[in-house]
């Protein structure tokens, strides 16, 4: 094929999300017009926002927008488009789809219709896989199905074997079974779950291996016979079959297992008739042999590790060879320079079962200088901004950080510390959790395999302990965030509160959110006493029997530096209704915060007032007029800023008049009740 056949100069992204982000991205670099696609529920989403044309291509329903053949065809016509990049996901592996380009004359930035339907039925393409001298694991993928046949195979492999939906894909049709005692009943099930999700309950038989790794490697090939891989990845990270922290290169490969499989993984491309970008995943035994499992015919959601230790840029090698051009590198042009992990963040909350989570993004940004990142080490692949809403019709993706280092260790520490730097807010996010991997032992010993999640379920999912510290800073940062917020009546500025030099006490309890509304007894209550001198705050804050001497300094943005005895740390704190959330490369700390002693209201001098110390909302009044109570005793309740502040009694006496009822906005400095001091 001569390379005119395929010159084109207008994209369209088949996709959403990040990944139609990040290839418009690429398209833009070499000066193509980009066209984006979107549904009713994406009109105003990022990528429509990025892209020099957009088409609305029908409901937010995928099958009648991203999976729309028609649609998407429509849309390449109506804005002259030469070539559709299908991203991951959605069409991106449909060969009707690319027999639908072809007919239409739209190039289509992927392989060929054949490759991909070679793939497709695992039976088939692990046959054609031996064929070619590529490692299978030791299995039965024959058309022989009866049960008979099947339960001999299997005892002929050795239990635990792995039975699989040859049609099958999504980690769907898939049952382990440890003995020829329970092969019968989970053959049973996997064929009903196999018709069901597949219309086809053909099985076929593998050896389970107990721990190995995924290793995946990225190859390339063009239409003039060349073909290349690009080094491995790691992806054993997984929550049920699916990534969550993917690396490259893979941690301990010897270069003579790498050249092993690299080789073997472009035979298999070339076994095919491959073009374009492919992986081909396998499983790594811990002896060392790995084995085929199966090969993605698209970009893959985490090749920017391979790009970020190669130094290539995929997407730009896929538009190449969609043009007819040769591969940009020979193999042995291609080199590995240092070490890069990819992190998925996900709007899902990981405390409750990672239940998707949907909502307005308030905030989404990384602060790179702010914790001292660089931007050559630091990529965030995005599909969303601060204001975007995510919605429920999608795959909850909505970023990934991607970092490098020089080798393994550095990228670790360049990861925790960027994801400490991501400022999420407005939805849940698997942020925390991700932390908690990255920052996780067993992580940095390298002590990976497929169950690594599961294995490590004890400490990635543990109850939240505290230390002193996590409780000290928090209670200081509420307060602080608190005095912001209300500003010139801070609790840090009033001139009646914290009198120069006159000690002022006021009581914070601190709690595990998830365990708010749970007995007052799991609290730490820190008393924070503040002295002021000329200028700078300086506060004992004691916890129990433990006393720190503690100082906060805002940094720009939400960091702040927060010093106790002598030992400073810089955080980002923001506040998350009542809860104040603190990031550090180590992790995050989220603790319910809230107020207990009663905000000194005795600065009347006569007593027989109490002003609003801030803008808010009445919520409660709690006693009736002209009934005596003690000094101390909660009078009335105040919201602001989603926090409470309980009104009390400056002095024994009793309340003549409220002026408020409960659901009444008032302003700062409203008189809220007339009192009356006895005596
Ligand atoms: P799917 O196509 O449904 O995603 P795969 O065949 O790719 O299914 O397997 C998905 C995951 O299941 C793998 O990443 C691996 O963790 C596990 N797995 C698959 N085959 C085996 C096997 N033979 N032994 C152990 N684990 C396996």
């Amino acid at each position: 094929m001569t390379s005119e056949l395929h010159t084109f100069d207008t994209l369209l992204v088949a996709n959403r999300g990040e990944i139609a982000c990040r290839v418009m991205r690429t398209a833009r670099r070499m000066g193509l017009k980009t066209v984006a696609v979107y549904s009713d529920a994406d009109a105003t989403a990022r990528h429509v926002r990025e892209a020099d044309e957009a088409v609305r291509i029908g409901p937010a329903t995928t099958r009648e927008s991203y999976l729309n053949v028609e649609a998407v065809i429509k849309a390449a016509r109506r804005t002259g488009t030469g070539a559709i990049h299908p991203g991951y996901g959605f069409l991106s592996e449909n060969g009707n789809f690319v027999k639908a380009l072809e007919q239409a004359g739209i190039t289509f930035v992927g392989p060929p219709a054949s490759a991909i339907a070679a793939m497709g039925d695992k039976s088939a393409a692990k046959a054609r896989m031996a064929n070619a001298g590529v490692p299978l694991v030791p299995g039965y993928h024959g058309n022989d199905q009866s049960d008979e046949l099947l339960r001999t195979e299997a005892d002929s492999i050795g239990y635990p074997v792995m039975l699989k939906a040859s049609a099958g894909g999504g980690g769907k049709g898939m049952r382990v079974v440890e003995s020829g005692s329970a092969f019968q009943a989970a053959l049973e099930g996997c064929r009903r779950e196999s018709l069901a999700a597949f219309s086809d309950n053909r099985m076929l038989i593998e050896k389970y291996l107990v721990q190995p790794r995924h290793v995946e490697v990225q190859v390339f090939c063009d239409y003039h016979g060349n073909g290349v891989y690009l080094f491995e990845r790691d992806c054993s990270v997984q929550r049920r079959h699916q990534k969550v922290i993917e690396e490259a290169p893979a941690p301990g490969m010897t270069p003579a297992l790498r050249t092993a499989m690299g080789e073997a993984a472009v035979r298999a491309a070339k076994e095919i008739g491959y073009v374009g970008a492919g992986t081909v995943e396998f499983l790594l035994d811990a002896d060392g042999s790995f084995y085929f499992m199966e090969m993605n015919t698209r970009l893959q959601v985490e090749h920017p590790v391979t790009e970020m230790i190669t130094g290539q840029d995929l997407v730009e090698w896929q538009l190449r060879v969609a043009m007819g051009e040769p591969l940009p590198c020979t193999q042995d042009e291609l080199t590995i320079s240092g070490h890069s992990f990819e992190a998925r963040i996900y709007a899902e909350d990981p405390d409750q079962d990672f239940l998707p989570a949907t909502g307005l993004l308030t905030r989404f940004a990384l602060d790179l200088e702010g914790a001292g990142l660089n931007s050559d080490h630091v990529r965030l692949d995005s599909g969303v901004d601060s204001g975007d809403t995510v919605s429920m019709h999608y795959d909850p993706m909505l970023a990934k950080l991607i970092v490098h280092g020089s080798d393994r260790q550095a990228a670790l520490a360049t990861l925790n510390r960027a994801l400490a730097a991501l400022d999420v807010q407005g939805v849940v996010t698997n942020r925390a959790f991700l932390q908690k991997l990255a920052n996780h032992p067993a992580f940095k010993n390298v002590e990976l395999d497929t169950r690594f999640i599961e294995r490590n379920e004890a400490t990635l999912f543990a109850p939240r302990t505290y230390r002193l510290e996590a409780y000290a800073s928090a209670a200081l940062i509420g307060l602080h965030q608190l005095a912001q917020e209300c500003e010139s009546d801070s609790p840090w500025d009033r001139h009646d509160g914290f009198r120069v030099n006159a000690p002022h006490t006021i009581r914070i309890a601190l709690c595990d959110p998830d365990s708010a509304q749970a007995a007052a007894n799991d609290e730490a209550v820190v008393t924070v006493e503040g002295k002021r001198n000329s200028g700078d705050a300086h506060w004992n804050l004691t916890i129990g029997s433990e006393t720190f001497t503690a100082s906060l300094q805002p940094l720009t943005g939400d960091a702040v530096a927060v010093t106790l005895d002598g030992h400073r740390r810089r955080l980002q704190a923001r506040r998350d209704g009542h809860v104040v959330v603190m990031t550090e490369p180590s992790g995050e700390t989220r603790l319910f915060w809230r107020r207990i002693d009663a905000i000194d209201h005795g600065h009347h001098e006569a007593e027989s007032t109490l002003t609003a110390p801030m803008h808010g909302t009445v919520v409660t009044l709690l006693v009736e007029p002209g009934v005596t109570v003690e000094k101390g005793m909660p009078l009335m309740v105040m919201e602001a800023m989603k926090m409470e502040h309980t009104m009390t009694a400056p002095v024994d006496g009793s309340v003549d008049t409220f002026h408020f009822q409960a659901g009444d906005t008032v302003n700062q400095g409203d008189v809220l009740l007339d009192f009356s001091p006895s005596e």
